[in-house]
């Protein structure tokens, strides 16, 4: 257990694995002088513009402040952390970007919420008529009719088909389908990115696993936890602690592959957007993920993912380990294709 002893800050003792760095980078920004300056040279960027450094002269009085000294030691603090200072002034670092952008898409914009509302797209489990909803930073897809995938824990509402913890820069502009197209986008890119290793939020590394549960009930959402499916994919990024976890019999954990890719690009089946529900999420042209890919848990210690693909008599089969990783593939019903390559 982590004490707090007379000669730590308050911040010292909360950052734990953060490190000194991080609470140096924290310590810095307690100053409304500080954040102001942040805020300005934010302002003062613009993407794609040639020069965005802003001059000490110039800065200063974007930020209002008269005393030239007290201005400076200010600016000086935040310069390593959050600004770079070039030549010609001063200019965010990425850090300083992040941390900006972050409460500007976050906290910056109106609190905005959406009452569930329909949107033309059968719930995948049971195929009755779906709503979107947006509250507290929480876009859910909801079924108005079976028990979705994920149990009311928390404030998951009853029916809850996918839940994706989303800025309110989500709902700017957007109208329910629109929003929920947009949160798909989101999903399948941080899941395309998770499984590449790569976390989309910090670029750290992303780890990976399955999650099997101990307890499984055989029937609709399971008691014990909470999920329809008795193995998820979970991912975690140690440097920034982003995380998500993904319902492994959508395959899009494995859709991308390049063996998937090959496999239907053999019989002819392209890769396209879902015109049937108008959805930007990609899929393959007639294949029904319910009726032609199969999905298996062949072993629990340790846990392993058997993700079968049929299409007219040819199987693809992916085994997945304990990380996520495919570590196995095998085709069959194809004469004179070995993909094995023996
Ligand atoms: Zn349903
Ligand atoms: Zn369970
Ligand atoms: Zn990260």
């Amino acid at each position: 257990m982590h004490r707090l002893n007379s000669t730590e800050s308050p911040l010292e003792a909360a950052a734990g694995a953060a490190g000194p760095r991080a609470t140096e980078a924290f310590s810095v920004l307690g100053n409304e002088t500080r954040l102001a300056i942040l805020l300005a040279l934010w302002e003062a960027y613009e993407p794609f513009e040639a020069e965005n450094t802003v001059a000490f002269a110039e800065l200063r009085k974007r930020v209002g402040m008269r005393d030239g000294s007290q201005f400076n030691y200010h600016l000086t603090q935040l310069v390593g952390h959050f600004v770079r200072h070039t030549d010609d002034g001063y200019e965010l670092r990425r850090a300083g970007h992040k941390l900006v952008q972050s409460v500007i898409a976050g906290a910056g914009l109106d609190n905005p919420e959406l009452d569930p509302t329909e949107v033309d797209r059968a719930c995948p489990v049971c195929g009755a008529p779906t709503v979107v909803t947006y509250h507290d930073e929480w876009l859910f897809h909801v079924c108005t009719e079976c028990e979705g995938r994920f149990g009311n824990r928390d404030q998951f509402p009853e029916g809850t088909l996918a839940g994706v913890n989303l800025n309110p820069a989500v709902v700017t502009d957007r109208k329910p389908e629109e929003l929920l197209n947009a949160a798909f986008v989101r999903g399948t890119w941080n899941l395309q990115s998770a499984v590449e290793g790569v976390c989309a939020e910090c670029s750290g590394p992303m780890e990976g696993w399955l999650h099997v549960c101990d307890d499984h009930g055989a029937e609709g959402v399971c008691p014990n936890c909470d999920r329809r499916y008795e193995v998820m994919a979970r991912f975690r990024c140690p440097v920034c602690k982003a995380s998500g976890e993904y319902v492994p019999s959508c395959s899009w954990l494995v859709m991308h592959h390049p063996a998937v890719i090959a496999f239907y690009a053999d019989h002819g089946v392209p890769l396209q957007y879902d015109d049937d529900s108008g959805s930007f999420q990609p899929r393959y042209r007639d294949v029904d993920p319910k009726e032609d890919i199969d999905f298996e848990l062949i072993t629990t210690d340790p846990p392993r993912v058997r993700v079968t693909f049929q299409h007219e008599g040819a199987e693809l089969e992916l085994t997945l380990d304990e990380n996520v990783n495919v570590i196995d593939v095998s085709e069959r019903g194809r004469p004179g294709v070995n993909r094995l390559g023996t």
